[in-house]
């Protein structure tokens, strides 16, 4: 079981889960992914799953997850229309993350990937210390304000006993795409920076690129809808340094 998390919302935490996720499906893995961001589960959107269909159950009344790309997936998505929010407290919460890890049917897995709803709140710890997480990895972008917020994502992490496996950069430069030169909208290698810093792996760097948007909103991973764009091989250079 591996926990991706951000410190803060909309550094790209999703769309790298799902790319990465699929990315490793591509390869052989039999791949499993929780999407334990309750509040605002974006995974079966980037993965084309339609949401308000509940899935079925099995006959021993384990739920049937949806597959989709090669990934086996669960999202509160899927158990709600998109525009009706998730209202619940605590308990409630924490009844559902562990309902999706262990009353799904996931049959044999070689990875369970648990994308966490950003910061570290209640969601977070429940995971990290109700399950045996092989580890967790921060996703960040590159500037500071970003940097300082998933540092506290990692001292939590330490300090719940998750082993960290890294970081990974996002909108990490943008290329022009008339005359090639590079823009590094959102700085660069600061990811790099806080992993030395703090004495664990730096995963990679994923560019900012348009691709990515429109495949996420299309339902089409970029690892599967352009598979030799230089993003797609950010994301294989850090599935197999995962
Ligand atoms: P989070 O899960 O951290 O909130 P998302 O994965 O939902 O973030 O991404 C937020 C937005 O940024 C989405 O519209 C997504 O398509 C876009 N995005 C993510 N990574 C990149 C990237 N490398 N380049 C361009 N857009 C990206």
């Amino acid at each position: 079981m591996i926990a991706i998390s951000s410190g803060k919302g909309g550094v790209g935490k999703s769309t790298v889960t799902a790319n990465l996720a699929v990315m490793l499906a591509r390869q052989g893995l039999r791949v499993g992914l929780v999407d334990a961001d309750l509040y605002g589960p974006s995974i079966p959107g980037m993965l084309g799953v339609p949401s308000g269909q509940p899935p079925a159950m099995t006959s021993t009344k384990k739920v049937i997850p949806t597959e989709a790309h090669g990934v086996k997936v669960i999202s509160m998505g899927m158990l709600t229309a998109d525009d009706k929010p998730a209202v619940m407290r605590g308990p409630m919460v924490t009844k559902y993350l562990q309902m999706f890890v262990t009353q799904v049917d996931w049959g044999e897995l070689d990875v369970l990937f648990l994308d966490l709803p950003p910061g570290t709140g209640d969601i977070q710890l429940t995971l990290a210390q109700a399950f045996p997480l092989a580890g967790a990895v921060v996703v960040s972008t590159p500037q500071d304000v970003s940097l300082k917020i998933a540092r506290r994502g990692l001292r939590m992490m330490e300090q719940v006993k998750v082993p960290i496996l890294g970081i990974i950069e996002n909108m990490s430069g943008f290329t022009c795409p008339s005359c090639g030169e590079v823009t590094h909208i959102f700085h660069q290698g600061g990811g790099r920076t806080i992993a030395e810093s703090m004495g664990v792996p730096f995963l990679g760097a994923i560019p900012l690129d348009p691709a990515i948007v429109d495949s996420g909103d299309s339902g089409e991973p970029l690892v599967n809808a352009a598979p030799d764009s230089p993003a797609a091989q950010a994301y294989a250079s850090i599935a197999d340094a995962l």
